[in-house]
């Protein structure tokens, strides 16, 4: 067994499952890395499973795992059903326990929304010094998005999600319904992949320079940062994901200054609104890096595992 603790790492999407192990979020080991696609719940844990094994045998016993798991998913420990995915269109998957697979290996186990990892991730790693509070925004297939506060990441009566709040109509986009099944045109049935692709049959990138698609998305997605400014007043908040380009940054931020009308002291920081609204600097591999940090525990330290949990969790 290696001198220095070994933790597991799973980045649990729709589409695949990253699976990783090393010391420590930055010390990840390349050897010990697989993607398993999504297919049945059987199948796909079994092969997380089966990786851990290989792992095990190869670099020895492991001191946690953590999982950053697409939603909805159940992360409230004191919950029958925690670790479980909720109703999800995803055929097989609703009722799903992403944990108890991971029994078998007999350490604690982290866990939580797949974005609420990577704004941990952002905050613990990216962000400058000190910051303890951050929002990362995902637009991709869906829009999700995970908040620091004070340091950890929020949730209670689930996660949060924020791609279905309600936004003001851009006055050039007055005719498309939307297209979440909940509630039609809601941020996500507007300005996701999907609803990009019913409205324009385009992906994002690919309108021509004259089109108004950028400039009615960015739109929305500033309306949400300055709501997010509002309610959580972050130090950073962090758009990533498919569709977002660094043409829609500039359109995010001056829908946000237009929204906030200087209500809030962003401007007169250093950086301005370039400062508040970023891209990812972690790219993709938030994810994962975020995960190892819920392998790893609270505050990154062994001792933020709280006692009578091995075998079962320590926080989210
Ligand atoms: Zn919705």
């Amino acid at each position: 067994m290696s001198a220095r603790a070994l933790f597991g790492a799973i980045e649990a999407g729709g589409t695949k499952f990253v699976c990783a192990a090393g010391y420590g979020p930055l010390d990840l080991r390349p050897d010990l890395h697989e993607v398993i696609p999504t297919t049945s719940p059987a199948a796909t844990l079994a092969a997380v499973a089966g990786f851990f094994d290989r792992v095990c045998r190869s670099a020895g016993e492991l001191a946690g795992i953590g999982v950053a798991a697409f939603g909805p998913v159940d992360i409230d420990r004191r919950s029958s059903t925690w670790g479980s995915i909720l109703g999800t269109p995803k055929p097989g998957w609703s009722g799903v326990s992403l944990v108890a697979p991971l029994a078998r290996f007999g350490c604690p186990i982290g866990l939580d929304t797949d974005v609420n990892a990577a704004a941990l991730a952002e905050a613990r790693l990216a962000a400058e010094p000190g910051v303890d509070s951050l929002v990362y925004v995902t637009v991709g297939t869906g829009i999700g998005g995970g908040a620091v506060v004070g340091g950890r990441t929020i949730g209670g009566m689930l996660h949060p999600e924020m791609g279905h709040i309600r936004v003001r109509r851009h006055a050039r986009d007055q005719h498309f319904a939307g297209i979440c099944p909940f509630h039609g045109d809601c941020l996500e049935g507007l300005a996701s992949g999907p609803a990009i692709r019913a409205r324009w049959g385009s992906e994002l990138a690919a309108l021509p320079a004259e089109h108004p698609g950028v400039e009615i998305i960015g739109d929305y997605l500033g309306q949400l940062a300055a709501t997010l400014a509002l309610i959580t007043s972050p130090a950073s908040i962090v758009f990533g994901g498919g569709v977002m380009n660094e043409r829609l940054l500039p359109h995010i931020r001056s829908a946000a200054a237009r929204d906030l009308a200087g209500y809030l002291p962003v401007e007169t920081r250093a950086g301005g609104f370039e400062h508040l609204i970023v891209g990812p600097r972690l790219a993709e591999k938030s994810g994962i890096i975020g995960a190892m940090l819920l392998a790893i525990g609270r505050d990154g330290h062994p001792d933020g595992i709280e006692s009578g949990t091995r075998g079962r969790a320590y926080g989210r």
